[in-house]
């Protein structure tokens, strides 16, 4: 495994339910004396990039905007690249509000030429969904901000935007445009704004799917973390597994120090 810059998911691995897994602050401390460079690529979609770094900074993680990549800024750049006007945006409010800010587009149910969808919460019910299915047989397109099936909350495993995803999918027999990992796009974005190659960088996440396996398609290494939403069964299915299992991210400094010999 060439570890020279690294990839590092936030919740489940950063921190859980809105507290920082012991020995992180460490673990990144370490990176930034020993030169290595890396950047955040969260699949979080329930909040904004400054809502994030903000809750980072509030776990003494002193982390800048621009050094977190999410799938909220990407569907925001894709828009805007493609030059949509008007989307169906069922996220939170707080998303909705940055992808409309960034991408430059309206909300508009009769005219969306897009429906993004996110990790909405208790905003997925019958009838934002059966709108969005509309939307699509009305011929828009599907983004799907991530495709996870769970995440770990406070107390206990949430559905993700994946389950709502895969419904609309169904209904439609259409496929969404997935934004977040493990879209190679994603990854790519995050490693060119530190100028790193995908041979010698290191995805470090919870998810032995969308973080590990969305990284070695990708060309880069994987670590999975024992943190977050990590289950043994899903490590056992893994089609990619990883280069190395660690107990928690607070084992890197020491992980790494092993491979240098
Ligand atoms: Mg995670």
């Amino acid at each position: 495994m060439h570890a020279e810059a690294f990839l590092i998911d936030l919740d489940g691995v950063m921190y859980v339910g809105g507290t920082a897994i012991p020995g992180a602050r460490g673990a990144i401390r370490f990176l930034e004396e020993q030169g290595y460079p890396f950047r955040f690529v969260s699949n979080t979609t329930r909040k904004s990039r400054e809502t994030l770094a903000g809750q980072l900074e509030g776990m003494g993680f002193s982390i800048p905007e621009t050094h977190i990549f999410t799938p909220a800024a990407a569907a925001a750049a894709y828009l805007s690249r493609n030059h949509r006007k008007s989307a169906m945006l069922l996220t939170t409010a707080e998303v909705a509000v940055e992808i409309m800010a960034s991408a430059g587009i309206v909300q508009h149910p009769d005219t969306a030429e897009s429906v993004v969808v996110g990790d909405a919460g208790d905003r997925f019910t019958y009838g934002e969904l059966n709108d969005a299915f509309r939307r699509l047989l009305e011929g828009a397109e599907l983004i799907a901000l991530e495709k996870d099936r769970y995440w770990m909350g406070t107390d206990g495993m949430m559905l993700s935007a994946g389950p709502f995803v895969a419904a609309l999918e169904y209904a439609t027999g259409g496929e969404a445009l997935v934004m977040g990992k493990p879209s190679p796009a994603f990854f790519l974005q995050a490693l060119a704004s530190m100028g790193a190659e995908p041979a010698t960088a290191v995805m470090i996440g919870d998810d032995v799917v969308t973080d590990v396996g969305g990284a070695v398609s990708c060309g880069l290494s994987g670590i999975l973390v024992r943190t977050g939403k990590f289950r043994e069964e899903m490590l056992a299915r893994a089609p990619h597994p990883p280069a190395a299992i660690l107990d928690s991210i607070a084992d890197l400094p020491r992980h790494l120090q092993s491979l240098r010999g």
